[in-house]
Formats: C-alpha cells, structure tokens, sequence
C-alpha cells in the first residue's frame, strides 16, 4: 500500500515537472511582443486572430450600446459589426447575454508597493495592480501621486514596466511622493518646474500632476501642481487635504485656482465642505466648478466616500464624470473592494450600467487625455471587458459602514489587454480538457495570454530542463 502510494506520488511529481516545463515554455513564447519568425503561422486567408460574438456592446465613444460582434487582429479593433462569421477568425467566442465594454480605466490607484517606507504610500501602503485590476475588467490604472519626480524613475523601474495592467501615472507635487506627512508638507520640495521637467521626460506615462494630504493653509502645492500641469500639458488631481474654509475655499479652487480640465477626486467624501449643508445636493463650489470643466471623480479609497452625500448629490444629478477606486491597502478589502464594486455601488443609488461604463471608460480616458483608450474604435488597442450583469441581493458600503442594498451587480467574465486573454473567469475561452484540439489550437498565442493546448516545440526548449 505505501509502495503503491510513493509510486504514485512519483508519477504525480513527474508530470507536475511536465507542467512546470510547458509553464515554462509558454512563459518564454509569451514574453514576447507580437508574432516571432518561429511561431507557427496561421493561414493568411483568416481575417482576424478573435472574434467576440453576440455580446451587447457599451462603447460611448462611438455611441455603440447594443448587440455587436467585435473582431480583433494584432493586439487592435479590427471590426465591430452585427454579425461578423465565426470562421474570419482563429477563435470565436459566444458572449450572448454578457456586456462587451473598454478595457476599464481607474484613474485613482496606488500601485508603489516596496517595502522600504513602512505606512506610506510610496511603500506599503499600496498595491501590486495586477492582484485588483484583471479580475475587476480593468486593463489600465493611473497612480495617483505616490512618486514625485525624485523616486518616479524608481517607481518606473521597480512597478510600471514590470505589471502586466497599462501603469499610468500621476505625479505627486511633492518631489519625495506620498512618504508620509513629513514629506508631504514639506513646502520646499514642492517644485512645478523640476515636476514638468520629469513629467516631460516620460509623455504617455506620466498623464497628470497630483496634490494630496495636505496639512497647511497655503495655495503652495495647488499652485505648484497647476504650474506643473500647465507646463507639461497635464490634469491636475486634487485630494484637497485638511480643510481650510478660510484660508483655502474649496469655491476658489475650483473657480479659481484649478483650470478646466484638472480633476477634484474624493467628490462624495463630505470632508471639505462638498456638500450644500441646506439642500443636501452639491455645494455653490461644485455647480461653479463643473460649469467651468473641472472633472469630479469619485475615488471611494478608505474614507472618502459618504451615501449621506452620495445619494443626495446623485439625486440631484450630480453624477460623476469618472469611477475610481483609490485602491490601497486599507480600501482594498474595505467598502471600496474594487472598480466593478464602485460601480455597482453608483448604480445601487442611481447611475444607469450605460453611465457607469461611460465614467470607467471614455470618460477618464478624455480626463488623463489618452483618448487612444478606453473606446472600441477600429485601429485602438484591444483593450476589452466582458462584464456580467448578475441579478441578486447585494449590499454596498460606505466609510462609515453604512449601507445600500442593490439588485445588480458587475462581474467581470473576460479581461483582454491588447488583444490577448489575460482573465477568463469561468474559462469561456477554453476547450472541455478531453476534447480533440482545435485545428486553431497552435495559433492560441495569437489570442490568449495562457498556455496553448499543443504545446509548440522550438529549437531553444531542447536545451530547457
Ligand atoms: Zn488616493
């Protein structure tokens, strides 16, 4: 009997190897951008690598909101049409029932995880991105502020170029970051010029300048953060730090001090006087401020986000212009929880699905200027969700532990980032493990980022053990 075990544990570590080896295969394969001369190509008469069927389409970019195919070839939006045949492409996959959206975009996340800064935000007080992002249908998050322009090229380093989610990022004002309050009220590393200088450097990457936490009662980190943004054509984000009614009004920041197009987040957190105290919907500050262009975002995070203010002010059609997170170590298993559960909660108290995706999609990416994303356009990076809308009892949260109840929420059933599969939630994309491979099969590198079922064999795997 035990010989009988240890033989059998034999045999399972022996193909647990094989695993391992074609894990590492297909790693080595996937590494890679684009199609390589020794990967197997598919016939040429095939028109596209993936087809999306039957999915009901929310592109508000392109005004698209009903049932679409969607078509993909080399990482791009290759067609979006009614009825697009299964055989034009390599795979097809039936998404009937199922919402079929940009890749998400979450311009509020906190993403400088090391362990060198204990409870900060340049360390660990933040996240890795791709533990929150895939699962949630988002494809793209903007840091914001962690770094400044001392430690950004560390950050860069250590977290940007190495996550598989699109790390945008927003400079902090403050050139040591979000260090924790010494740093952050330090006026005399608040520098606009050296900021846009960094910011300059890296086009594309860095999209925004942030001001967050601060103490004092000086304009000093607005006004830096505006110089910063004006220079190098960029958003300025605001967390408006302590309240100053007197010395820094939040009606003129946002009529004043602020350029249209810069971005007020935490809009529901009630902390800075948001909220009109009479009538309970948005204060003089807010309805002055959107007239001008500033952007509201929500950026729930761990204590930013009221339904005293929320339900009111939605009520009142003060809506967002973009979702967000402010995902971090103490939202992440808070009431924020992640980007689809900010948007089942703004849809609990209000939002339409077709507003939600809007705010988690074209919106921010017209807010950070990256209107490259966040839309379905034929020629635009494949950045795709398919997102379930689930029927149920469902309970949403607040920072103060209170609750709404709601019906609906969103699940996300398919990531796509540039055209590959990098999530598939219950495995659509899969073939039942004993079913004859797919002629396609060897061509699986062409839509998903997980292994091929035939395994493709390369003079370089000879000599891998
Ligand atoms: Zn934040």
């Amino acid at each position: 009997m035990i010989h009988s075990l240890r033989k059998r544990s034999t045999r399972s570590i022996a193909s647990c190897c094989a695993v391992l080896s074609l894990a590492a295969a297909s790693v080595h394969a996937f590494a890679q951008e684009g199609p390589r001369p020794r990967l197997p190509q598919p016939p040429a008469n095939i028109a596209y690598d993936l087809i999306l069927q039957n999915g009901h389409v929310l592109d508000d970019k392109n005004h698209v909101d009903s049932v679409m195919d969607v078509a993909i070839k080399d990482g791009k939006i290759a067609k979006v049409a009614p009825h697009i045949a299964a055989s034009d492409a390599l795979k097809a996959i039936d998404v009937k029932g199922l919402y079929v959206t940009p890749g998400l975009i979450d311009i509020h996340f906190h993403a400088f995880i090391n362990p060198g800064e204990r409870n900060s935000y340049a360390g660990d007080n933040s996240i890795p991105p791709d533990g929150f992002t895939f699962r949630a249908g988002v494809t793209t998050v903007v840091d914001a502020g962690c770094s400044g322009w001392r430690n950004f090229e560390d950050f860069k380093d250590k977290i940007v170029d190495r996550s598989k989610t699109r790390v945008l990022v927003m400079l902090n004002i403050v050139g040591a970051g979000m260090r924790g309050g010494k740093y952050e009220n330090n006026q005399a590393d608040m520098d606009g010029e050296a900021t846009a200088k960094m910011a300059l450097k890296y086009p594309g990457v860095v999209v925004g300048i942030k001001t967050a936490h601060y103490a004092g009662p000086e304009w000093t980190p607005v006004e830096q953060a505006v110089i910063a943004g004006t220079k190098a054509n960029i958003p300025v984000m605001v967390d408006f730090g302590e309240n100053h009614p007197e010395s820094r009004p939040l009606y003129d920041l946002l009529t004043k001090k602020l350029r249209p197009g810069d971005i007020y987040t935490h809009m529901y957190s009630g902390l800075r006087n948001e909220q009109d105290p009479v009538t309970l919907g948005p204060s003089k500050a807010f309805i002055e401020g959107r007239k001008r262009g500033i952007f509201f975002d929500t950026g729930t995070g761990g204590g930013s986000f009221k339904f005293s203010l929320a339900v009111p002010m939605v009520k009142d059609g003060f809506i967002p212009d973009s979702i967000s997170t402010d995902l971090h170590i103490g939202s992440m298993n808070g009431a924020t929880k992640d980007e689809l559960n900010v948007a089942s909660k703004m849809m609990a108290i209000g939002l339409s699905l077709k507003e939600a995706v809007a705010e988690m999609t074209s919106h921010p990416a017209h807010e950070i200027k990256q209107e490259g994303l966040g839309n379905l356009s034929v020629g635009s990076v494949a950045d795709v969700a398919v997102l379930r809308l689930e029927d149920g009892h469902f309970g949403f949260t607040d920072m103060v532990n209170g609750r709404v109840d709601g019906n609906k929420k969103l699940v996300a059933e398919i990531t796509i980032k540039g055209g590959k599969i990098v999530y598939d939630l219950n495995g659509m994309e899969a073939e039942k493990w004993d079913a004859k491979p797919d002629a396609n099969a060897p061509y699986a590198y062409r839509w998903t980022s997980f292994a091929p079922r035939v395994p493709v064999q390369r003079p370089s795997d000879n000599d891998r053990h």
